[in-house]
């Protein structure tokens, strides 16, 4: 086959696991989006490939993948993250099935390539490093090979304008871009740093401002999310560009309100913090994991410790962000009142949307490392359930040091009390009290899917929906209405949150009481004398 032979290249986005905390399932469907986020780097991936070859994108988080598509194709291109991975490896047996050979790539792919062996093709790390060596190998008649790009090396300054034309804009609540790679810290269970480093990779100030022209050139109006790893990877680089992404939301009468992932050492830079705000960025999520000092030094995520973290939190609602934030239980140095002090921290520091997951010792982490050294790690546990949920249900995949039971237990104990409704509501009467928007954009963009509806409307709908919200979201509102109403529309937006995270906890907590009882179960036949 000749270099200029043109392929057809399906490119499709694996479903993620149906229960997972970030699906926000209810809070799309009331905005009339599918999918929260859009799939960045399969599209980034599309614009690697040749020009002459024809490309085409299904994801299978909003759309359905039909057989004409497979006639179509000539190749298909997929893989994801570790809640992808059960939908991937039937997507390769669907297209074997068809005779379709499979490219697959990806984190998941690229931390477990043995799980994908079936896969005709395994390109491996970073695509920017590594798709031309496939290309090649295509064109040169090869229909079988693992390609694996050298760690760390790609310079992300060339990586291409990613192909958001092929996106479905209308399907997703936001649209992300990326402007860094990496992350300076050490967390134990992070495979972020295991995956593309601990040296922070920006792209330049003009690619990211030409991704955002693009953008808005296709008419996309609304929320674009930073999916870097931690923004403030590379404070300097970030400085030189914040003020110039500030002047580009200006010229273009700000078109985009900004989320990121950031660490919580940002709290730390008022200059930073300001920065970020006159560009317009409304929400971080922020990894807290443990409010226990401790523990934050036994996983080696010593930028929590020393610090008040209550304060940085409210330091950052001071500079007109909201914060979500990730939270772990499992560890080993965990106490016995960890489900008490986990769920105390996050009523106090006022984050309503608590991302509380079971560790989960992630493929190729220095966790990982250490667990199998002392053979607490469980046979398949970098194998994906096929059926069920995220880490908020199928964590815990190695020997707890405390009782499995306790741990659960106490997991169980943070999600009932901090999701009840009045739980919820109180933490959003903290945060509107906390959340100074005076000096933000505030007014919605224009033709953002989140103007459509306003909000008295919104909260009209959300408490039809779930009626024991009634009374406490319409006391938050009205007095968020009257107090800070330059916060309103935020607090409007994660109430609508909460008719995903309500319903979603009273699943979780089901699905661990019957762990608990299978644990009990099984130690008490343990316990049972022999009947010899
Ligand atoms: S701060 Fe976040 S991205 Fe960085 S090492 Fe820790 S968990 Fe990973």
């Amino acid at each position: 086959m000749g270099p200029e032979h043109s392929c057809r290249a399906l490119l499709i986005y694996p479903r993620f696991v149906s229960e997972t905390f970030w699906n926000f399932a209810e809070a799309c469907a009331l905005m009339g989006a599918r999918y929260p986020a859009a799939p960045l780097g399969l599209i980034t991936v599309a614009a690697m490939l040749p020009s002459h070859w024809e490309v085409r994108l299904v994801d299978r988080n909003t759309e359905d993948l039909t057989e004409a598509d497979l006639v179509w194709a000539d190749i298909v291109m997929t893989g994801g993250m570790l809640p992808q991975q059960a939908d991937t490896l039937a997507l390769i047996e669907l297209c074997h099935r068809r005779d379709r050979p499979v490219v697959i790539g990806g984190p998941d792919a690229t931390s477990s390539p043995h799980i994908y062996k079936q896969a005709d093709f395994r390109v491996l790390g970073e695509a920017e490093g590594v798709l031309a060596d496939f290309i090649a190998a295509w064109d040169a008649g090869e229909r079988a090979g693992t390609f694996t790009a050298p760690k760390f090396q790609v310079d992300v300054t060339r990586s291409p304008m990613p192909r958001f034309d092929l996106l479905k804009f209308e399907h997703y609540l936001y649209v992300g871009v990326q402007y860094s790679r990496g992350c300076p810290f050490t967390c134990e269970f992070c495979d972020i740093i295991e995956l593309y480093g601990r040296v922070p990779r920006t792209k330049t100030t003009l690619q990211i401002l030409a991704e955002l022209d693009r953008l808005y050139a296709l008419g996309y109006r609304g929320h674009v999310d930073f999916v870097d790893d931690n923004l403030i990877g590379n404070k300097k680089a970030l400085k030189q560009f914040l003020p110039r992404l500030k002047e580009w939301q200006e010229e273009h009468n700000y078109p985009f309100e900004l989320s990121t992932e950031a660490s919580v050492n940002l709290a730390d830079d008022d200059v930073l913090l300001h920065m970020m705000r006159d560009a317009n960025f409304f929400a971080l999520f922020v990894g807290i994991e443990s409010p226990d000092p401790e523990t934050l030094a036994a996983m080696r995520k010593k930028q929590n410790t020393r610090r008040n973290l209550v304060d940085s939190i409210h330091k950052i609602y001071g500079a007109g962000m909201c914060v979500t934030a990730g939270f772990i239980v499992g560890f080993d140095s965990e106490r016995i009142e960890v489900g008490e002090s986990l769920a105390h921290f996050i009523e106090l520091s006022a984050i309503p949307v608590a991302m509380v997951g079971l560790l989960y010792a992630l493929p190729n982490t220095q966790l990982t490392r250490r667990l199998a050294k002392e053979g607490r790690l469980h046979a398949n546990h970098d194998v994906a359930a096929t059926t069920g949920g995220d880490q908020c249900t199928t964590g815990l995949n190695f020997d707890t040091l405390r009782p499995l039971r306790d741990v659960l237990g106490d997991y169980r104990r943070v999600l009932d009390t901090i999701y009840q409704p009045a739980a919820y509501a109180a933490r959003l009467q903290r945060l509107a009290s906390l959340l100074d928007r005076s000096a933000s954009h505030r007014s919605v963009p224009i033709g953002d899917l989140r103007g459509s509806v306003g909000a008295m409307e919104l909260v009209h709908r959300i408490v039809s929906a779930l009626p024991e919200t009634r009374e406490p979201f319409w006391r938050v509102f009205i007095t968020c209405a009257r107090e800070n109403p330059n916060a309103t529309r935020i607090i409007v937006g994660l109430m609508a949150l909460y008719l995903h995270l309500g319903p979603f906890s009273r699943r979780v907590i089901a699905e661990i009481d019957r762990r608990i009882a299978a644990t009990q179960q099984l130690t008490a036949a343990m316990e049972l004398p022999c009947a010899s």
